[in-house]
């Protein structure tokens, strides 16, 4: 067993966790931390990779590992190309369909065309990718398929959302490098519908894509398309990239209360303004500083409905007593009576309406 690859043999040896599949564990080991930075993307990826189990005591635990963790190793055997999980960093971030680690963006893809751009449903991503607390990029892929004019169009539409899209074209190499750039050195999780070309984006990101998914030997290579399978992608300059499939089966697992937080545009005028009332679902409760004139108002309404229904639904299953307590809360709105009757349309046939739909999206976008 040779100790080349650790320094002093008390200094931890740290890792990366890049693939998990079953109780097996792809770990890079990090980088020397003395290489310059311009060296760390190379670093990166020359650094070893080792085949790792979790120690029995994380296990005991409870202590799940995720692809993005920092783990630290003991007991490696470089000939072998193996290790043990001995503990795992706090995390900076967490994602939990897929599960992934120390997540620092999303990064949402979309086409222009075929299948051609629709505000809504790309809202409807924006808003699920603002709802994990990443920072949000968004790129749009297909751009051959749009006159420079149609991109402009677009970019400025967007602008007004609060976002800077970066436009690719996978196809005519477009754009590659400053996706590339957005992902360097940090831990990127990529999502958005099918047929919009992400796995064309990553294939062009990551040269080696194939190369790398062959080396993996026996039990991580099985288990390559299974669904519980998660991977990051290394990318050249020492970013990592996570393809996260689960991330497209849209739900609504947030506050109506917390909504008005993931449109960045609706942030924007709540630093200029408040609302007469801390509690205000921005309807039309008056004085409210976010019902106004921009684009994306009739999704935040949409979105508040549906999160709204969901809601009571939770409050339902946690106490079927809840009906009660709702109206006891109502009560208390006694400023706003219109929102009293707009609670009480959510009966239960629009609560199945919108879990009716939620499943139809799932389904297309399977
Ligand atoms: P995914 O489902 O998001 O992984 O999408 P794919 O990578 O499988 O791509 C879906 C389709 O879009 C394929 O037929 C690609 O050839 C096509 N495609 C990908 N990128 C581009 C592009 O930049 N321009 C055009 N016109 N087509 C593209
Ligand atoms: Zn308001």
């Amino acid at each position: 067993m040779s100790q080349e690859a650790t320094s002093t043999a008390d200094v931890p040896l740290m890792g990366t966790v890049l693939a998990v599949q079953a109780n097996y564990y792809q770990v890079r080991l990090n980088p020397s931390l003395l290489a310059p930075l311009s060296e760390k993307g190379k670093a990166l990826r020359s650094s070893p990779l080792l085949l790792c189990t979790r120690r029995a005591r994380l296990k005991k635990l409870g202590q799940q590992v995720m692809v993005g963790d920092r783990v630290e190793i003991v007991e490696p055997d470089w000939a072998g190309g193996r290790g043990a999980i001995a503990s795992v960093l706090p995390r900076k971030s967490q994602l939990d369909r897929p599960p992934v680690a120390n997540a620092e963006q999303i990064l949402l893809v979309f086409a222009l065309e075929e299948p051609p751009l629709d505000p809504y449903q790309l809202s409807r991503f924006l808003v699920k990718a603002e709802s994990t607390g990443l920072d949000v990029r968004l790129c749009l892929n297909k751009s051959d398929l749009l006159t420079i004019e149609q991109q402009q169009q677009w970019h400025n539409r967007l602008e007004q959302w609060g976002y800077q899209p970066v436009f690719v074209s996978v196809r005519q190499g477009n754009g590659i490098s400053e996706v590339r750039n957005l992902l360097k050195l940090r831990i990127s999780a990529m999502a958005g519908p099918s047929g919009v070309g992400k796995s064309s984006l990553i294939n062009a990101l990551v040269p080696t894509v194939n190369l790398r998914t062959s080396e993996v030997s026996g039990k991580l290579s099985r288990g390559r398309h299974t669904t519980r399978h998660v991977e990051l992608f290394t990318l050249p300059d020492g970013g990592l990239l996570a393809d996260t499939p689960g991330f497209n089966q849209p739900d609504l697992n947030y506050h109506p209360h917390e909504l008005v937080n993931f449109f960045p545009e609706a942030r924007q005028r709540l630093t200029q303004q408040t609302c007469q009332f801390s509690d205000c679902l921005h309807r039309d409760e008056p004085n409210c500083a976010v019902r106004g004139d921009w684009e994306r108002y009739e999704h935040y309404l949409a979105f508040l409905e549906d999160a709204i229904a969901h809601q009571e639904q939770i409050d339902q299953q946690a106490d079927p007593e809840s009906s009660l307590k709702l109206k006891t809360k109502r009560g208390r709105r006694q400023y706003e009576p219109k929102l009293e009757t707009k609670y009480r349309r959510h009966s239960r046939r629009t609560q199945h309406q919108a879990l009716q739909e939620l499943y139809q999206e799932a389904d297309e976008l399977q």
